[in-house]
């Protein structure tokens, strides 16, 4: 699972231009080093235009849920989340 860094520990502040907070971005340890998604905002906003959620929901064609970060649930795992 990547894991969330807030974005005062990475050394790097990125603040969010449609809201001003603080963002972050995920990131994973592949082995030979850290590979880093888009950064994103609690409120949708993404550095990623792919990825930007201010106009709504972003469902891939196979179901997949997009979030600002990066990152894709399949459409079992939300049902699941719900029981
Ligand atoms: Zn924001």
């Amino acid at each position: 699972m990547p894991v969330l860094w807030p974005a005062a520990l990475g050394g790097t502040v990125v603040i969010c231009p449609n809201c001003g907070a603080d963002c972050w971005r995920d990131s994973a340890d592949v082995g030979v080093g850290i590979i880093y998604g888009p950064w994103g905002c609690p409120c949708g906003w993404s550095e990623s235009a792919e990825y930007n959620l201010l106009d709504g929901p972003k469902l891939t064609a196979d179901g997949y849920e997009l979030d600002q970060w990066g990152g894709a649930t399949p459409p079992q795992v939300l049902e699941s989340e719900i029981r």
